[in-house]
């Protein structure tokens, strides 16, 4: 026993070597991908319940590195702790925005971007000041701009964070609250924050059709908005069955594989004119 104990402890600080390893690894690439401009953007359409129309563009990032597409959930947590999330988000934000104005040259109906926004980011003041910038730059209509914060985020950040986020509706620019049911808040206390949806999590929606429970939360979930005067999107759709159960609770919004998997630019744009 003692001996299968120490091979389990050699195993475990091996596998502890190999993802510090690569963890380094991964910084050190990530240092130079904007500059190689390795970091591309894709968008998801978040659709209309009523009308299964694209209502607004989920911006998604991505890292192409190696001819591979990594995804955010393995480098947006080294971008956080390393502070390279101010620079990949302003250029997230700039990228967005000179995209949306590009569709709208070429004649496209554009609809509003959200885009994703790291606890680090918002809790910035140079993040309002960049964002102020992007706008006089690029051109865009403040509307066509949201912004979607983590519950769990919001929860961590205090008086400087409501000042900030006050500072960006003041722009014009929406806030949601993503992942919403993952984090401790209720949603009377995220009321404080200036914010007009909640993204309800992938996996409330997941075994709805199953799961009595998972209905009975999205419902409780939903007249709460309603009563808040929230609209709600929900996550991760994969079936119509799931779609169907979301329309008749009265939820507004929806995203996921069934409608549309993200997209890179060129083929959002045969979404926007069809
Ligand atoms: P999120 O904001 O919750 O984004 C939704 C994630 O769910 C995306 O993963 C999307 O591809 C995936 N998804 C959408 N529909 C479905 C579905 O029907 N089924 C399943 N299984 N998944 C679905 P992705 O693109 O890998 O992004 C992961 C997370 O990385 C995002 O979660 C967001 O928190 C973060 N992220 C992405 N882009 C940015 C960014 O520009 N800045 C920051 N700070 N975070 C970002
Ligand atoms: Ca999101
Ligand atoms: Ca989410
Ligand atoms: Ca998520």
């Amino acid at each position: 026993a003692k001996a299968a104990g120490r091979n389990n402890y050699q195993f475990f600080t091996e596998r502890m070597n190999l993802a510090a390893a690569r963890h380094f690894e991964l910084e050190s690439s990530l240092r130079g991908a904007l500059a190689r401009e390795e970091f591309a953007l894709y968008f998801q359409p978040i659709m209309c319940t009523e009308t299964r129309r694209p209502r607004a563009l989920e911006v998604l990032l991505r890292w192409r590195r190696d001819g591979a597409l990594v995804g955010p959930d393995e480098f947006i947590p080294i971008l956080e702790e390393s502070g390279m999330i101010m620079e990949v988000g302003e250029w997230v934000i700039r990228s967005a925005c000179v995209q949306a104005m590009q569709w709208q040259r070429e004649g496209l109906e554009v609809v509003p971007l959200a885009i994703n926004l790291s606890a680090r980011q918002f809790t910035h003041q140079g993040l309002v000041d960049s964002i102020r910038a992007i706008v006089d730059e690029t051109g865009i209509a403040p509307g066509l701009v949201e912004f979607e914060i983590t519950e769990t985020a919001l929860m961590q950040h205090g008086g400087q964070t409501l000042e900030i986020l006050r500072q960006i509706n003041a722009i014009g620019m929406c806030l949601s609250i993503d992942d919403f049911g993952t984090g401790y808040s209720s949603l009377a206390y995220l009321k404080r924050f200036p914010v007009r949806k909640i993204k309800i999590d992938r996996a409330f929606v997941r075994e709805l059709e199953a799961s009595t429970e998972d209905r009975a939360i999205v419902a409780a979930v939903m007249a709460l908005a309603n009563s808040l005067q929230l609209s709600v999107v929900a996550e991760g759709v994969e079936t119509e069955g799931q779609y169907a159960l979301l329309r008749s609770f009265g939820c507004q919004y929806a995203q996921g594989y069934l409608f549309a998997r993200p997209l890179p630019a060129e083929q959002v744009a045969s979404l926007l004119a069809g």
